[in-house]
């Protein structure tokens, strides 16, 4: 039994979770190694105690800075989106928040790079991340309008705030043949856009998945 899963043991009854599982499978979730990674990642530890009751309800919850903790059902479509092609060697992560989103993905791709421009938020999900004992995850406090150069290209980047439009510099990082999975739009809701980048060449396909909700993308750091 791995780290994740011990962590996981206690706080709330197997059942509580299997309704969660349930719920995703009945809103269209069907990728079975993206099901089986959220049924064993422990999401109550992504929040402070006094929420940690509902952390298996299908829901975004405060994460403090007005920032949240993604839906699970949206955590489970974009992952499920990003991993479609077949699995990932190195992805991109724009919005570490409370880290549930990066470590569910540190369980289906090799390496995962994330960037977080909130300091405290950032040293919580490094705690998280050190006591969950994930070792294939780099986290810094950067302004993910820029992508994160160091690690690129990547063959998936997803962003788990919103941009108004999506920025340049996510084109250039992409590996050829990669995929981006980005909320675009104002802060009342966004469009989830997909883009493939096509082969070699510095075109990309670009697919409106569905409408959501998340938080802006915001320039510069806060500490
Ligand atoms: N993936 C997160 C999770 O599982 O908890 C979701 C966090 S929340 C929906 C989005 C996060 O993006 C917030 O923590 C916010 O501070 C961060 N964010 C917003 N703009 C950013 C930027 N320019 N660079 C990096 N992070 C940013």
């Amino acid at each position: 039994m791995n780290s994740i899963e011990l962590a996981g043991i206690g706080m709330t009854s197997q059942r509580t979770r299997e309704r969660l599982i349930q719920r995703l499978i009945d809103q269209g979730i069907s990728s079975q190694p993206v099901l089986d990674v959220i049924r064993m990642t422990p999401r109550h530890i992504f929040l402070d105690e006094a929420l940690s009751h509902r952390a298996y309800e299908d829901t975004a919850l405060p994460i403090g800075f007005s920032q949240t903790l993604s839906q699970p059902y949206i955590v489970a479509r974009m992952t499920e989106i990003l991993l479609s092609g077949g699995r990932l060697k190195n992805v991109l992560e724009i919005g570490t928040g409370s880290g549930y989103q990066t470590t569910i993905l540190s369980q289906l791709v090799e390496q995962v790079s994330t960037v977080e421009r909130i300091e405290p938020l950032l040293r919580k999900a490094k705690e998280r991340f050190r006591k969950l004992g994930l070792k294939n995850i780099t986290a810094e406090l950067s302004d993910g309008s820029f992508g994160w150069d160091k690690h690129a290209p990547y063959d998936g980047i997803i962003t788990t705030a919103a941009p108004q439009t999506v920025p340049e510099e996510l084109f250039r990082q992409m590996a050829p043949g990669g995929i981006l999975v980005i909320p675009v739009g104002n802060g009342v809701s966004q469009d989830l856009r997909v883009l493939r980048r096509v082969s070699d060449s510095a075109e990309f396909d670009e697919e409106i998945v569905e409408k959501v909700k998340f938080v802006p993308l915001l320039g510069g750091l806060s500490r």
